[in-house]
């Protein structure tokens, strides 16, 4: 449906000079720039979905069990998103805790994990104005598990959607062209490392999304 949809528009938008020019009907050049911009603007979409749903299909072959340094993979981030921040009067704090650093799961996934929470923190604050945007990304372990939390000070997640901001193509970013694949794609990795996700409402008004892994490497089969 994600992509058939832009697939159409292109056919219309591509028929519709098709048409008038077999019926011999001048067109304005505005027009037929008009519709190659739409078309050019239609297949942007196709390709991001198309990138995307390689990314995923990659993860969940790739889920090699390695080890990964959950604190590094914050820093790493960190350092990726300096810039954003500073652009935007973003302060990220980092309270960065002990026994994270065998965490089971490929270091480029759980990077890409870490950026995605993130990114989508960051682009919570989109309409925030007049006060401190903040971001906390903590580790800790708990007991048998490793938790990661990111969280902010933005708008929080109503309710009403909650339950649906993990599915494929749900977005709230009509305006900058959200996928909607982040979370989902973001779940599916956690499920496939015996982990999970889990978002609430924090007492700043932001959200906080909740990473839960087990601290144990996974026991080999053949042992
Ligand atoms: P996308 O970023 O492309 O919209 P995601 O799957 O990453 O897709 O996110 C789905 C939706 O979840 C977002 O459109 C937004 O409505 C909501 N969301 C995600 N993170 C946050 C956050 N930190 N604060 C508020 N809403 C969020």
């Amino acid at each position: 449906h994600e992509i058939n949809q832009p697939l159409n528009s292109i056919k219309i938008l591509a028929d519709s000079l098709l048409y008038l020019n077999k019926k011999g009907k001048s067109i304005e050049t505005p027009k037929i720039f008009e519709n190659l911009q739409k078309i050019s603007d239609q297949i942007v979409r196709i390709d991001e979905i198309i990138k995307q749903m390689r990314a995923f299909t990659g993860y969940r072959q790739g889920q090699a069990a390695t080890k990964c340094d959950l604190n590094a993979a914050v820093e790493k981030t960190h350092e990726l998103v300096k810039h954003q921040l500073s652009l935007k009067e973003i302060t990220l704090h980092k309270k960065l805790g002990g026994g994270v650093k065998d965490v089971p799961g490929n270091v480029n996934i759980i990077e890409e994990v870490v950026l995605n929470l993130v990114i989508n923190a960051i682009q919570a604050f989109e309409k925030v104005r007049g006060r401190a945007k903040e971001i906390l990304c903590e580790t800790r372990l708990e007991e048998d598990k490793v938790i990661f939390e990111v969280s902010d000070n933005a708008t929080g997640i109503e309710d009403e959607i909650k339950e649906r901001i993990f599915d494929p193509f749900f977005s709230t970013k009509t305006l900058d062209g959200g996928m909607g694949l982040g979370l989902a794609i973001v779940s599916t990795i956690l499920n496939g490392y015996n982990g999970g996700i889990e978002v609430f409402n924090n007492d700043s008004g932001g959200a906080t999304f909740r990473v839960e892994l087990p601290a144990a490497p996974v026991r080999e089969t053949h042992e």
